[in-house]
């Protein structure tokens, strides 16, 4: 703006300097031609009178520097001339001031030479004897003039321009340093052109509106961060060049991602499934698809975002169902389990009844065989007892009162429920500690001491021991029952809380066994908070320890 203020007062000095030297000399040159007229009228005058009086001797005496002096007769004939000899002059009624003067008593014209470098002004005037006096002078004209002016007036010129540029840069600086020193965030405040004060006002309004669409649009965004960063689902939003837009923590999370590399988002995740719900969204159609990603299963739904008929980008949500796709994946194998557990004491009890049912078989293998229905079908009792009561634990919608149980208390009436088998083996159970109570349910507590206590007696050797110890230190009781038994081997202790799984499955059978026993105890210790671990050495015994928060 600067700039075109300086150049503007630049251009404009300098076009009102050059008309106006035109102009003036223009006037001057018209004014100096009427001053001419006027001496050659006056000088025609006193000369008239001069020849009138002395006749034409006047002539002989007239410096030729002087304005040129012609005397003509009324016809024409050249009588004197101050220049040239009259000889060599040719008739001069055609001459247009000569004209002139015959018809008016005197004339006036201009004659120009034919470089028109210089004009002749004449004036002529009829004597009183009737002869013509004739009066002229030759001047430079206008253009000559001008010409000889192009010197001094291009230095004038020179001069007014540097001028011109001094004051028109300081003149500009002047006009543009208020509207410089306007202080935008305060417009109306400022202390410049009255002209601008529609402008400045309007601008304070814009801002006004401006800043407050600015807040709106911060306090969506901070409300829709809340939203987004509280959500446990990964929350991502991409273009239709799949260049991420926004995203949640979760979704950084939920894609093993530390850091987002802006750019496409494919680069979040580059899984085969991840690829084709992006390409499938973006072609316009809604996608959802389970997406396996190391260790965790991932649900993506993701929906086409459309403006004017045209995909412009894409939501994607991606939910964490890790858990009940193992939930679901454990109730399948359990259902297998659970049937195939099932099958085995069905088909032996369907059996032995098919050899009996026609009579003929003799009375002691009927004894035999009602033995064998009976215990299989014991077996099947104590599947399905079982089966129940994972199964109760699993749901945990069934509700269960918690109370004070002494713990001690608790695994005497266990080991006093537990005497049979044990005598039977002549395995000495001791109970060590003292009587400490902790909040909890009986019946789950209960199971959980029974089968842990039924295992290290069902496991032992003849004549072994076990100890069922009561302690508690730092805020924890613990619950240990070390045996003497046959011991796990390191490798399947960590698979022994598994629904079914036994290290020997003939012994476990043949101790009366379903596979269920340490599940159900480990989802009693669950239950209650409690921590449920193994130690065990083979042949030497085995050691699970319960440690329960103390409340
Ligand atoms: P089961 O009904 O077969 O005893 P559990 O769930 O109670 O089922 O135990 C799972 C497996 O762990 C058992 O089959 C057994 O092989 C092993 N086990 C459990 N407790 C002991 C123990 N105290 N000593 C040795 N092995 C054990």
């Amino acid at each position: 703006m600067t700039n075109k203020i300086y150049r503007s007062i630049i251009l404009t000095s300098m076009s009102v300097l050059i008309i106006s030297l035109i102009f003036i000399t223009g006037i001057i040159f018209d004014l100096f031609e009427g001053q001419i007229l006027n001496e050659l009228k006056n000088e025609a005058k006193y000369i008239g009178y001069t020849i009138e009086q002395d006749g034409t001797d006047f002539f002989k005496n007239f410096s030729k520097n002087n304005n040129r002096i012609t005397l003509i007769d009324p016809n024409g004939t050249v009588i004197a001339d101050t220049v040239a000899d009259t000889e060599t002059l040719d008739n001069h009624l055609n001459r247009k001031e000569i004209q002139l003067a015959i018809e008016n008593g005197s004339g006036t014209s201009i004659r120009y030479s034919d470089t028109f470098t210089e004009k002749t002004v004449y004036y002529a005037t009829v004597l009183s004897d009737g002869t013509i006096l004739r009066v002229s002078t030759t001047q430079y004209t206008i253009i000559t003039v001008l010409l000889g002016l192009i010197q001094p007036l291009i230095v004038i010129l020179i001069i007014a321009l540097i001028l011109t540029f001094f004051i028109s840069s300081k003149i500009s600086k002047n006009i543009i340093s208020p509207i410089n020193n306007i202080n935008p965030d305060d417009p109306e405040n400022n202390n410049v052109y009255e002209e601008l004060a529609p402008f400045l006002s309007k601008i304070a309004a814009q801002k006004k509106t401006i800043s407050k669409q600015l807040e709106d649009a911060y306090q969506m965004q901070n409300e829709f961060k809340l939203i987004t960063e509280n959500m446990n689902e990964g929350f991502l939003i991409i273009d239709e060049k799949t260049n991420l837009l926004s995203y949640n923590s979760a979704a950084l999370k939920l894609l093993k991602a530390e850091t987002v590399k802006t750019g496409s988002v494919l680069t979040l995740n580059r899984t085969h499934n991840f690829r084709n719900i992006i390409n499938t969204v973006l072609a316009g159609e809604r996608a959802e698809s389970r997406m396996q990603y190391d260790d965790m299963t991932y649900n993506l739904i993701a929906n086409p975002v459309y403006k004017n008929d045209r995909v412009i980008g894409a939501v994607i949500i991606i939910i964490d169902i890790t858990e009940s796709a193992r939930r679901e994946d454990m109730r399948r194998e359990f259902t297998a389990n659970v049937s195939h557990e099932l099958k085995t004491p069905l088909t032996s009890i369907s059996g032995f009844a098919e050899l009996m049912k026609d009579g003929n078989t003799p009375p002691e293998t009927v004894v035999d065989f009602s033995k064998s229905i009976y215990d299989e079908s014991q077996r099947l009792i104590s599947l399905v007892n079982d089966i129940i009561k994972i199964s109760e634990l699993d749901e945990r919608n069934i509700k269960y009162t918690s109370e004070p149980v002494d713990l001690y208390e608790l695994s005497s009436e266990v080991i006093k429920r537990l005497k049979p088998s044990s005598e039977k083996k002549n395995v000495t159970v001791n109970l060590i500690g003292d009587s400490v109570v902790i909040y909890g349910v009986r019946k789950i507590l209960d199971e959980m001491i029974y089968n842990i206590c039924d295992n290290a007696i069902k496991y032992n050797k003849q004549d072994g021991n076990v100890d069922v110890i009561l302690s508690s230190a730092d805020n924890k009781v613990k619950l240990t029952i070390r045996d003497t038994g046959i011991g796990i081997p390191y490798p399947e202790q960590s698979r022994i809380f598994e629904r079914f799984y036994r290290v020997d499955k003939g012994r476990s059978k043949a101790v009366g066994g379903t596979g269920l026993g340490l599940s159900i105890a480990k989802h009693a210790a669950i239950y209650h908070n409690a921590e449920i671990s193994v130690d065990s050495i083979v042949d030497k015994g085995t050691t699970i320890t319960i440690t329960f928060n103390k409340n």
